[in-house]
């Protein structure tokens, strides 16, 4: 290997100027070139302990991966990241590093840590440019898998199973695959057509994703174990359902839920209404209301939906917004106006029934709370009012209720989580596994890939013990 480059920084990634990218939908980080890519996986010590690796929840192999991007094998280093993570491209774009495989990096101890997520997406973006990895079916096992929902956690389990050999079935509610990978995080931080080519990588190893199947309403969990003949069911259906502030006024037109606006957007491409059918109504003046990944999203949405002034509103400080700090310093780039430490409490209509105003009142610190973080109280006397047209409340989501309610013997939590072991996904109901934000709550992409990949390993050991199949 060459010689390391004790740069204290990483190579900086090249992007789209605040103001242009602010009112169109293109990619707002434009990916290192092959040079940068070398220069930056030459910062990389490959240490022998690799703590790096005990932080990425799916175990990708870092030094040895940046070690061949150091070398100039782009390839063989997108292999090597594809055999532990199906869905490289999109996890080097949207993983919170930061808090994982980059927070143990040794360089970080002195300057800033290798910057794994840049290399992660260079290679993966590298192996699409050149035709993709081949991939070759597994010869069937003739055991079939049904899986809800595809999302990260569902194509993950998905594509690990097929990989075994089994015959996989992915029901899907939406009329498109992917989950929020789709329906959230807008085009700008994830190109929908990058989406799709890891999903096609998906598909092409023999899994059916059937669209517009609506599980629970169509076909019930015990209808396909026991009459469709799916011997194990793993659920990753999300937490689509939305959380409102429960305030006086969130029944006017003009207010939406995070999902509601963004999956107009995002989905049913608004932006381009009327070319496309769905419009969504902004105005002059946005707040989003929250301060996690959601509501970044929805704010740099309604900018670009062409919002002169748009509000972050959040309770809490700035340290603890659970939002990326890159997302945060990317949103105040593009003109997002922060109003920290504050909360609503009334929105107000005109006359036709749409939004004009919200009041707010003013937080401050408290003593901590159960989650750990000085509680918001509200400083008396002030209260005041900001002129908005748009409302956005992105204040977090819960699982819809639906499988549960179907679903007769599947424990839940009271928040309507499913009661799933840690390491294999197994619920109450035996055939049944589940894994992804549905278990835990709104969480992350690469969390909800982890426990589709324990699920898989779970699956196939229940199946093989249930039928005590020793040929595989
Ligand atoms: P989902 O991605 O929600 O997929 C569940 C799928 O199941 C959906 O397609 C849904 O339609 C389908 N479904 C639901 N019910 C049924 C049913 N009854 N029958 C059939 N299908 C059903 N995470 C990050 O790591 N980084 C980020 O930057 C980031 N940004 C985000 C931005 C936004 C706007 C949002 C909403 C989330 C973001 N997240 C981010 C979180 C991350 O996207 C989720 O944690 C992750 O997608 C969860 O994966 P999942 O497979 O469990 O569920
Ligand atoms: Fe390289 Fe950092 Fe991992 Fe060490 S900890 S091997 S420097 S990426």
């Amino acid at each position: 290997m060459a010689k390391a480059n004790m740069s204290l920084t990483k190579v900086a990634m090249p992007e789209q100027e605040a103001q242009v990218r602010n009112k169109n939908y293109q990619e707002v980080a434009l990916g290192y070139t092959a040079g940068m890519a070398i220069e930056e996986a030459q910062r990389c010590l490959n240490c022998k302990n690799s703590p790096c690796i005990a932080g990425c929840p799916v175990n990708v192999r870092i030094p040895e991966f940046i070690t061949l991007v150091a070398e100039g094998s782009f390839l063989e280093a997108a292999a090597l990241v594809k055999s532990t993570n199906s869905l490289p491209a999109i996890c080097g774009r949207v993983c919170p590093q930061e808090t994982q495989c980059e927070e143990l990096c040794v360089r970080k101890k002195k300057g800033e840590p290798v910057a794994i997520g840049r290399l992660e997406r260079f290679v993966a973006d590298y192996a699409m440019t050149q035709g993709g990895e081949q991939m070759e079916k597994t010869p069937a096992n003739g055991h079939k898998v049904a899986i809800i929902g595809s999302g990260p956690a569902g194509l993950t389990c998905a594509g690990d199973l097929a990989k075994l050999g089994y015959e996989v079935t992915v029901f899907e509610a939406l009329h498109t695959p992917g989950g929020v990978l789709v329906y959230g995080i807008p085009e700008f931080r994830l190109p929908k057509a990058l989406v799709r080519e890891e999903i096609a990588s998906v598909e092409a190893m023999g899994v059916e994703i059937i669209p517009n199947m609506v599980i629970g309403k169509s076909l019930t969990l015990d209808e396909l174990l026991e009459e469709e003949g799916f011997e194990a069911v793993f659920v990753g259906s999300g937490a689509g359902l939305p959380k409102f502030q429960k305030i006086p006024g969130e029944n006017l037109n003009g207010v939406y839920s995070a999902n509601e606006f963004l999956t107009r957007i995002n989905l049913m491409k608004a932006y381009n209404f009327p070319h496309n059918n769905t419009p969504v109504r902004v105005g002059a003046s946005a707040a989003i209301v929250g301060g996690g990944n959601v509501a970044m999203d929805a704010a740099r949405c309604a900018k670009r939906m062409g919002a002169e002034t748009v509000y972050i509103v959040y309770r809490r400080s700035e340290v603890e917004m659970p939002a990326r700090v890159e997302e945060v310093h990317h949103a105040k780039e593009e003109g997002i106006i922060f109003k920290i430490l504050t909360n609503p409490t009334q929105i107000f209509g005109d006359a036709n029934g749409y939004v004009r105003a919200m009041e707010c009142v003013e937080m401050e610190l408290g003593e901590p709370d159960d989650s750990g973080r000085r509680r918001p109280v509200v400083k008396k006397g002030s209260e005041h009012i900001i002129d908005v047209e748009t409302v956005v409340i992105s204040i977090g989501n819960s699982p819809n209720p639906l499988i549960k309610d179907t679903t007769p013997g599947l424990d839940t939590e009271s928040w309507g989580g499913i009661i799933a072991d840690e390491e294999t996904g197994q619920t109450s109901h035996k055939a049944v596994f589940a894994g992804g934000d549905t278990v835990t709550g709104a969480a992350t992409v690469i969390l909800a890939m982890g426990a589709g990949k324990k699920a898989a390993t779970a699956i196939d050991e229940y199946i093989r013990l249930s039928t005590e199949i020793h040929n595989y």
